[in-house]
């Protein structure tokens, strides 16, 4: 989600669906690339001529509507003209004299003023025409402009007249930077550019052919014309996303398996062992669970319930119900954190049943590795935990039932997707279980998903009480700070959270590490204080989560690492400084880090003076209500739902043309499309098809990093 652990911009990769894998070139093989630009360009994620053309504009210029001088004045907007130039004149004098230019047009009488563009008087010639783009203002009693482009006044003028591209820029790169370029580029390699989409989609319609569309994306002859490439490159976006989806959906519903009864001796066990009772959620879940698992196509359901509610329970009941089967059970988690967590509860609960349980996870040494690998693969180990590591090629299970995604926002739809594909490998395809505590609205879940049952927890676990949440100024933490010195004299720990893991440069925010310093050697000197963000070496991280969880540590200074997950009862605070800088659900992940006991928990949102009107909303929000469904509404309608699902997410399955909500009806012809060519056409899920190749083969590779925020 929009965690704001800033530690480095993640590159958006183009989308998944934009099949431009041929342009594979280096940008800095092109022409006018140079060796600063192509550095800057990577640092930007544009590595490819395919990046490149995917770089699409944020906007354009309309050099095509004339706008004279006094109606742009009027109007607040540029004056796109044609001009005669009267006079030149200078202000100042020597060196350092600047060139004024007077000029007029139907409407008025103006100024061009030439801040270091001197040379511009043998350019603009007294009495000779120019087409004039610029944005003018009055000042000292007349119209002026430093922020112009003139072109000589021609039949065939180069620039005037046409719809120029405005692209987000990236360090000192220019708009006329990436206009050559990207007009280099698409000169020598959009002829390429095949047409993927099938031919009678193409005319059904009248969809522009690929190539193209993307060369009017980026040079339209007008404004309609770039909408409408947008549209039919839009539609290709989502039509090979539902073509992934539906051809998992399809596969599942077409193995059919053996199954039948499934005890539940070893969950009873569990159970007689807890100190508490399950909720009559966790018990409606789990039975809906076991009916998956007898039936006779496999699970794929979405297990929502707020922060809180114990899914992580739930999970490894269902596991137990795998294990009881003799098979094996998998469950991922998006960070090293919460995966070592839940490996370590899960033996704590779990061994004593005499079920074999292991954590893989990126940091395992290689010897260890391959003795769990060799275990997993004969079937010596039950249920494996770890991150995405659990679904590397070498991975290999003996008999992969059940699959577990925890905080399934975490990662990419396409992502999920792959993993799924792996487990499947010449077997029945295991049964899915996906966790959340970020609820999703049905008709999203439908089409981003494909056919995906629902579970929901409602209910909380008796006894717990409802946080407490504050906000307060900035300049006013003095008093959060002795509320918290309380809490920790009780025996109580708390959570400090900051938006940055080190000093910025270009923000001025408290970081982690300054605010370790100084709460340390400053405000709470007799406490026990600890720093935790996910640039420390994992062993480091172990240990002082350990440290945590053990009591040994009051206060735990981190960033938005903890977010998911984490669980220590026994915190009771959780300060949040920068609140404003925090989404809505992250917000409400945070606080659903404490509250997890019987103790009376606080949340305090420390905030900036400076607020924009989104975050006022948030904070707004936030202090409201401590119902996770309401906060999911509530930021669907603050932000949009790309994040809800994890559709939009950076470095992952970025939609470059389309966005879910607002085109969720293309969204649904799109699915409709692609049910009917399925049912006409079923070579189309075949795996050996290039489409469907291409667009797996476009999955990017999964990093921690992105997963735990940023
Ligand atoms: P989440 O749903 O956010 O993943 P967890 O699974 O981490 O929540 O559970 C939060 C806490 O609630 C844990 O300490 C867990 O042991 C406890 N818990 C889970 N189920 C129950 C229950 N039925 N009664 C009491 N406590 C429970
Ligand atoms: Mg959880």
């Amino acid at each position: 989600m929009c965690s704001l652990e800033l530690c480095g911009a993640s590159p958006s990769k183009p989308s998944v669906a934009m099949f431009l894998r041929e342009l594979t070139e280096p940008t800095s093989t092109q022409k006018g690339i140079g060796r600063v630009s192509s550095e800057t360009l990577k640092k930007a994620g544009i590595t490819t001529v395919a990046d490149l053309l995917l770089h699409i504009p944020r906007n354009y210029e309309d050099r095509q509507t004339v706008v004279p001088i006094a109606q742009a004045v009027a109007a607040g907007i540029a004056a796109n003209t044609v001009v005669t130039v009267i006079t030149h004149d200078y202000i100042g004098r020597g060196k350092n004299a600047t060139l004024k230019i007077f000029i007029e047009d139907e409407s008025a009488r103006a100024a061009l003023l030439c801040f270091g563009r001197n040379f511009l008087r043998s350019a603009l010639v007294p009495g000779k025409r120019y087409f004039l783009y610029g944005q003018f203002s009055y000042k000292y009693n007349e119209l002026q402009t430093s922020a112009f482009e003139t072109e000589p006044y021609t039949q065939n003028p180069a620039i005037f007249g046409n719809i120029l591209p405005v692209y987000p820029l990236y360090g000192s790169l220019t708009q006329r930077f990436f206009r050559n370029v990207i007009q280099a580029a698409l000169r020598n390699y959009a002829p390429d550019i095949e047409n993927e989409l099938p031919e009678r989609i193409v005319e059904k319609y009248g969809l522009e052919q690929k190539s193209r569309a993307i060369r009017l994306v980026h040079f339209p002859g007008s404004l309609e014309q770039a909408e409408q490439a947008k549209k039919s490159l839009g539609y290709e976006e989502f039509f090979y996303l539902q073509l992934v989806i539906k051809r998992r959906a399809k596969k599942l519903k077409a193995s059919p398996r053996h199954s039948g009864k499934i005890g539940a001796g070893l969950a009873a066990k569990l159970e007689a062992r807890l100190p508490f009772g399950l909720t009559t959620d966790q018990r409606k879940v789990l039975a809906e669970i076991r009916d998956d698992l007898e039936s006779g196509t496999p699970m794929m359901r979405l297990l929502q319930g707020d922060v809180g509610c114990g899914k992580t329970l739930v999970a490894f009941i269902a596991a137990l119900f795998a294990v009881e089967a003799g098979e094996q059970a998998a469950m991922m988690a998006p960070t090293e954190l919460l995966a070592r967590q839940h490996a370590e509860t899960a033996a704590s609960m779990l061994e004593p049943l005499g079920v074999r349980v292991a954590l893989l996870s990126g940091t395992v040494a290689p010897r260890m590795r391959a003795r769990l690998l060799e275990a997993l693969a004969c079937g010596d180990i039950d249920i494996l935990l770890g991150t995405h590591a659990l679904f590397s090629q070498d991975v290999k299970f003996k008999r992969l039932r059940l699959v577990i995604i925890d905080e399934q926002h975490r990662f990419g739809v396409l992502q999920r997707l792959a993993l799924v594909e792996k487990g499947e490998l010449g077997k029945s395809p295991p049964d899915m279980l996906l966790m959340t505590a970020t609820p999703i609205p049905r008709s999203l879940a439908l089409t981003v998903f494909g056919d995906l049952d629902v579970s929901t927890i409602r209910t909380m676990p008796p006894g717990r009480k409802p946080v407490e949440t504050h906000l307060a100024r900035i300049g006013n933490e003095e008093k959060v700070y002795s509320w918290v010195s309380r809490e920790v004299k009780n025996g109580r720990q708390a959570y400090f959270v900051y938006p940055l893991i080190e000093q910025s440069e270009n923000l001025e925010l408290k970081d982690a590490q300054s605010m370790f310093h100084n709460l340390k050697s400053r405000v709470f000197p007799d406490l026990r204080l600890a720093l935790l963000h996910s640039r420390l070496p994992e062993e480091e991280k172990k240990e002082t989560m350990d440290l945590f969880v053990g009591g040994k540590i009051d206060i735990l200074v981190a960033t938005s690492v903890i977010e998911v997950g984490v669980n220590v009862p026994n915190a009771t605070c959780m300060v949040v400084e920068h609140a404003e800088r925090f989404g809505l659900s992250a917000l409400h992940q945070l606080r659903g880090r404490v509250g997890r006991a019987e103790h009376q928990s606080y949340a305090f949102f420390i905030y900036d003076k400076e607020l924009t009107e989104e975050g006022r909303s948030r904070l707004k929000a936030i202090k409201e209500t401590t119902d996770g469904f309401v906060i999911a509404e509530k930021d669907l309608s603050i932000r949009g739902p790309g994040e809800l699902t994890g559709v939009r997410q950076a470095g992952r399955f970025k939609l470059v043309f389309v966005d879910i909500l607002r085109d969720l009806e293309l969204l649904k012809t799109a699915r409709a499309d692609v049910e009917q060519l399925l049912e006409d056409d079923p070579g189309l899920i075949d795996p050996q098809n290039r489409v469907v190749r291409t667009v797996l083969d476009r999955v990017p590779p999964f990093s921690e990093e992105t997963a735990a925020g940023g």
